[in-house]
C-alpha cells in the first residue's frame, strides 16, 4: 500500500503508526519517481517515507503531468492546470501543504489534454485548487477563459468541466467564453463556504453574501441552463444561530443543483483552530442535518421538474444486466449524482439521447431512445 498526496505530505512518516500496512509513503514532490517507488518496495519488507521538505522547487515549477496512466475510464480525466493557492482561508491548511499559486504553461496544459483526447478522452474536467486564478501569477489576464478556448479547438473532446470555481474570480469575459462554446458545459464547481458576511469575513474570503447573490443572478440570466455545485462549511468559530440561518435561507434561494456540506474542522496549524469562539460538535452535526434536509428538498424538486425531458448521457459504465451508469452534463464524475440507463445498448464511453422516466432519491432514470 502506497500512500500519496496532502495527508502524506503534511503527517509525513507519523501515517505508520496511525495505518498499519503501509509500504510506503510519498511526499508531493517525489510523485514523479511513484513508480520507482513502487518498484523499490516490492524488493523489501521495511517501509519507506520518500519525502523532501515542503517546497523545495522553484516558485514557478510545477509537474508534468504527460504521459501518465488513466487508472479510472479511459474517456474522462482530470486535467490539474496549476498547483498551490495564494489564498488565506482561515479554515484551510492546503497553502502551507502545496505552496504559493502557480500556473502550468498553457502550451504544456494543451499538449497534455490533446494527448488525453488521442488516448480516447472526451470529458476534460479541469482542476486546480484555484481554477479562476489561473495565469495570474504570470502576470496574464483572461488565462482561464483563453486557456479554455484552446481547449475547445481539440476535435475529438466533446465536455471541458471547470472545477473549483473562485467566485471573486468569475470575469465577464469567463462567461462569455462557457456562454460561446458548445464543449465548455454549462457547469460550475463553485464551493462558496458561508453566505454571512461576519462569518466570510472570519474565514478571510473575499466574497460577501450581496456579491455571491449578484454573481448567481447573473450566471443564471447568462447562462440559463447553468448547472451550479457548490461546498459550504457550517459551524465555522464564530456561528451563531442567526448567522447559520442566514445560510440556510441563503440556500433556498440559492437552489444550488448540488451541494456538498461540511462541518467545521479544528484543522491543526490554521488561524481558525486557534479561534476560541469554536461551536460544539453536537450543534454542528445538527446544523448540518438542517441543511441537508434543505438541499434534499431542492434536489429532488429538480429532479422531478427533469421528468419527462430529454438528455444526452456520457456511458461510464454497463451492469451485467444491461444497465448503465451515466452521466448527463449536469453531473461531475465521483462528486454528483448518476443517470441510470436500463437496456442501454451503448459501450463506456459513448453519448446516448434519452427520456428522464423517473428518479430515484438523487439520481435519474433515463429511457434509451
Ligand atoms: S479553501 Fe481553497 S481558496 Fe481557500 S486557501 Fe484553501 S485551497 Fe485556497
Amino acid at each position: 500500500m502506497v500512500v500519496a498526496g496532502c495527508l502524506s505530505q503534511r503527517i509525513g512518516d507519523a501515517l505508520f503508526q496511525e495505518v498499519p500496512g503501509i509500504d510506503a509513503i510519498v511526499g508531493l514532490e517525489q510523485r514523479d519517481n511513484i513508480s520507482n517507488i513502487i518498484l523499490d518496495s516490492f524488493g523489501t519488507s521495511q517501509p519507506g517515507a520518500y519525502m523532501e521538505p515542503l517546497l523545495g522547487r522553484s516558485k514557478h515549477e510545477i509537474g508534468d503531468d504527460s504521459t501518465r496512466l488513466l487508472i479510472g475510464p479511459r474517456h474522462s480525466a482530470y486535467l490539474r492546470i496549476s498547483e498551490g493557492c495564494n489564498h488565506t482561508c482561515t479554515f484551510c491548511t492546503i497553502p502551507s501543504i502545496r505552496g504559493p499559486f502557480r500556473s502550468k504553461p498553457q502550451a504544456q496544459a494543451v499538449e497534455e489534454a490533446r494527448e488525453l483526447v488521442e488516448s480516447g478522452v472526451v470529458e476534460l474536467n479541469i482542476v486546480s485548487q484555484d481554477t479562476t486564478t489561473y495565469e495570474r501569477d504570470l502576470k496574464q489576464r483572461h488565462g482561464l477563459a483563453r486557456l479554455l478556448e484552446q481547449l475547445a479547438t481539440l476535435d475529438q473532446l466533446d465536455w471541458i468541466r471547470l472545477m473549483y470555481i473562485y467566485p471573486a474570480g468569475v470575469s465577464d469575459r469567463l462567461i462569455e467564453t462557457i456562454q460561446s462554446s458548445d464543449k465548455i458545459i454549462p457547469y460550475l464547481d463553485m464551493p462558496t463556504q458561508h453566505a454571512n458576511d461576519g462569518v466570510l469575513k472570519a474565514m478571510k474570503r473575499a466574497d460577501t453574501q450581496a456579491r455571491l447573490r449578484d454573481l448567481i443572478e447573473r450566471l443564471r440570466r447568462e447562462i440559463p441552463d447553468i448547472v451550479i455545485r457548490t461546498t459550504v462549511i457550517v459551524g465555522f468559530p464564530g456561528e451563531t444561530e442567526e448567522a447559520f440561518s442566514e445560510l440556510l435561507e441563503f440556500i433556498k434561494w440559492a437552489q444550488y443543483d448540488a451541494l456538498g456540506a461540511f462541518q467545521y474542522y479544528r484543522e491543526r496549524g490554521t488561524p481558525a483552530a486557534a479561534m476560541d469562539n469554536q461551536v460544539p460538535a453536537s450543534v454542528k452535526k445538527e446544523r448540518l442535518e438542517r441543511l441537508m434536509l434543505a438541499q434534499q428538498e431542492i434536489a429532488f424538486a429538480k429532479n422531478s421538474a427533469r421528468v419527462g425531458s430529454r438528455i444526452s448521457c456520457l456511458i461510464d459504465t454497463i451492469s451485467e444486466e444491461g444497465t448503465a451508469t451515466a452521466r448527463y452534463y449536469g453531473q461531475a464524475p465521483d462528486i454528483d449524482s448518476v443517470c441510470l440507463i436500463p437496456n442501454c445498448t451503448a459501450q463506456p464511453g459513448e453519448f446516448v439521447e434519452g427520456r428522464v422516466v423517473d428518479y430515484d432519491h438523487y439520481d435519474l432514470l433515463v429511457k434509451q431512445d
